[in-house]
């Protein structure tokens, strides 16, 4: 990223930022780079210890144009130092944990999170001999009370994934810093422009850009963004030698989704705090998290943190009963909106989210901590993923199934 690049708006960013028209070609769209090899011009050392900023490209895995080029438009649209793009979010995921973390250390992981990364925290890291807590972060003062002298890393989630509750980032990365600890966070529901994690004091912002930096549900993909000397230690460790890179395809593909993601994120938002209402008023909705709406429990917080309240919504229908009835009159009779996992996309998506199941597989709550979910969720949730089409025909959809 150019320097300059710093003080373009977030449409420019999206757009040009990590681009610029093909030195030899004059092509303006930007190439696609598949070789895995590059010819050398110079006698090169083989180990990633050799690498630097300026060090060419050697070999697709330690680096490849293409990928580089979506890795500083993420970087510029954080609004960070440096990105590492990976395979996909569980990669990123896994790359953070993995290389920061150590046998002995101890981490402070959100209570709920992404299933996947909360099953990694509950079941990998402790065979790799690394302690984890998992608190409530909707409440900092949980984080502070898990502490330990050996705290490496808090990772949080805001909004968690699939409940829509909110982490306070300012707060957890205060208290990571007095720790002496690593704040990261993983901000898949909010995209890079829902907040400014950067300026809220996050070390390091994870993305499943298989949502929404991608858009389109046609690549699988991940990023962590932080400052250059985090992103370099990662791209050392995760990158080279765990191996679990981004393909240039998948880069490119991603690329051309980030480019509308200011423009699709507005849309996102603007459509689903229409949704939000709309299902507020219905009857047989029992209860709708949005963070956009004024009945979200943290709303003020939202508010505080979030530039763009993105296009998740969770509601409940009543009890478990109900909540099936109506998710197999979702897969019948919905004619847009896809019955299907994963968000983000141009598509709206929806999935019903039993509450027990959660518990057993991935979130293995206290008494507590179970109450704090149900307050969202009751016996479950339905899982929205407002996508761009017309927001009545999205409207009319749900009608015909609630
Ligand atoms: C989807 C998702 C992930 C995992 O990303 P993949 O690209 O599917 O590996 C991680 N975190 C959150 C919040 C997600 O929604």
């Amino acid at each position: 990223m150019t320097d300059d690049h710093r003080t373009f708006g977030p449409m420019t960013k999206a757009i040009h930022s990590g681009e610029e028209p093909d030195a030899t070609t004059g092509a303006s769209a930007p190439a696609l780079h598949l070789s895995s090899t590059f010819v050398s011009d110079s006698v090169e050392g083989f180990s990633a210890h050799n690498i630097t900023e300026d060090t060419p490209y050697v070999y697709g895995r330690w680096g490849n144009p293409t990928v580089t080029m979506l890795e500083n438009k993420l970087a510029a649209l954080q609004g960070a130092e440096a990105c590492l793009c990976t395979a996909s979010g569980m990669a990123a995921a896994s790359s953070m944990f993995l290389t920061l973390l150590g046998q002995g250390d101890h981490a402070i992981v959100s209570d709920v999170c992404y299933a996947g990364v909360a099953e990694l925290a509950h079941d990998t890291l402790p065979r790799m001999g690394i302690e984890v807590s998992f608190v409530d972060m909707s409440q900092s003062s949980n984080v502070v009370a898990a502490l330990k002298s050996n705290t490496r890393l808090i990772h949080s989630e805001s909004p968690a994934n699939p409940i829509g509750r909110l982490s306070d980032l300012r707060a957890i990365s205060e208290i990571a810093r007095g720790a002496h600890a690593l704040h990261s966070t993983d901000s898949t529901f909010a995209s890079p422009l829902g907040q400014d994690s950067i300026a809220l004091g996050v070390d390091l912002i994870m993305h499943s850009a298989t949502k929404y930096i991608g858009g389109h549900g046609d690549a699988l993909g991940g990023a962590i963004i932080g400052s250059s000397d985090l992103i370099q230690t990662l791209r050392f460790e995760a990158g080279i030698h765990h191996g679990g890179i981004l393909s240039p395809f998948n880069a490119w593909l991603i690329s051309r989704g980030a480019a509308t993601l200011p423009l699709r994120l507005e849309r996102h938002q603007s459509s689903a705090l229409t949704i939000a209402q709309w299902l507020e008023s219905q009857s047989s909705v029992t209860k709708v998290i949005y963070p956009g709406l004024p009945s979200h429990p943290q709303y003020k917080l939202a508010q505080s943190q979030m530039t763009n309240t993105s296009g998740m919504i969770a509601f409940q229908v009543g009890d478990l009963a109900k909540g099936q009835s109506i998710a197999n009159a979702m897969i019948e009779k919905l004619a847009i909106i896809h019955y299907a996992v994963s968000l983000g996309h141009h598509r709206s998506l929806i999935y019903w989210m039993e509450t027990e199941e959660l518990m057993k597989t991935s979130f293995r709550l206290t008494k507590d901590q179970a109450k704090s979910y149900r307050e969202f969720t009751g016996d479950g949730i339905f899982r929205l993923s407002v996508g761009l089409e017309d927001t009545d025909d999205l409207i009319a959809d749900l009608a015909q199934v609630l």
